[in-house]
């Protein structure tokens, strides 16, 4: 069902104490506040059961940066969707473009990682979107459609509906750049466009698409008033409540 959703990703960033501390202060800040969107904090793997034993899982979401591609077994230093799902948390991010760009993730390896979080009653933040070079040939409505139906267009539709799209144009990530609210609308018009071919138009409709790519404070109200833009995916203000908390109530 289409929701708007605010996700912090917290990349490899806070040791343990640090993140619960965030985790708390994030928790203690949304009490009492009636929200018009949903919160999800995307943490590393070592703060997964800490955090979602420790706040409001109700209010907060608590997320995965990555899964496996393997159910289980002999696979040294990965981490399962059957184990994320155990700590408590419900979403994981997959698909980040610094995991495609310095792990090498493609679309087979994507595709059997949410194939394994969906079974395990994960909720996968799916990333799609441009690098620069491919934005100045206008390339990146091509991208997106492949890296979509590439990882994602054998799902069935009953599948496919559990999904969170985030686009975040590579470009617009930790640079301070953001693409415009009207590059964002145009965009994820596209690619509900392209979610309609495929699934129909109802599907479409209720497919939740998040925009990231330095959203904060002072850009996310223009990007959320934007109709097919359901919220954001956000790296550096999602550290710190004071930067997070204004985003969160930008809806
Ligand atoms: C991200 O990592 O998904 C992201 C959008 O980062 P930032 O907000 O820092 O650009």
């Amino acid at each position: 069902m289409r929701k708007n959703i605010i996700a912090g990703n917290w990349k490899m960033n806070t040791t343990l104490p640090e993140g619960l501390a965030l985790a708390k202060g994030l928790n203690e800040a949304l009490i009492g506040k009636a929200l018009a969107c949903d919160v999800v904090i995307g943490v590393p793997f070592i703060h997964l059961a800490t955090i979602a034993g420790a706040i409001d899982t109700a209010k907060i979401g608590v997320a995965a940066q990555n899964c496996a591609d393997k159910e289980k077994g002999a696979y040294t230093g990965e981490v399962s969707a059957a184990m994320i799902a155990s700590t408590g948390a419900k979403y994981v991010i997959l698909g980040h473009s610094e995991r495609r760009q310095y792990y090498h993730e493609t679309s087979a390896t994507l595709k059997t990682k949410v194939n394994l979080a969906l079974a395990n009653g994960l909720t996968p933040i799916f990333c799609i979107g441009e690098v620069l070079e491919e934005r100045e040939k206008g390339k990146h409505f091509d991208v997106v459609d492949e890296q979509i139906s590439n990882a994602l267009f054998d799902l069935p539709a009953e599948e496919f509906a559990r999904l969170v799209i985030a686009y975040e144009p590579v470009w617009a990530i930790g640079t301070g750049r953001t693409a415009t609210a009207d590059q964002a609308q145009e965009i994820h018009a596209h690619i509900r466009q392209t979610i309609a071919a495929k699934y129909g138009d109802d599907l479409a409709a209720e497919t939740t698409i998040l925009y990231g790519g330095s959203m904060n404070a002072e850009n996310a109200k223009d990007l959320v008033a934007k109709p097919d833009v359901d919220g954001g995916l956000i790296g550096g203000a999602s550290l710190s409540v004071g930067k997070f908390l204004p985003i969160i109530e930008a809806f």
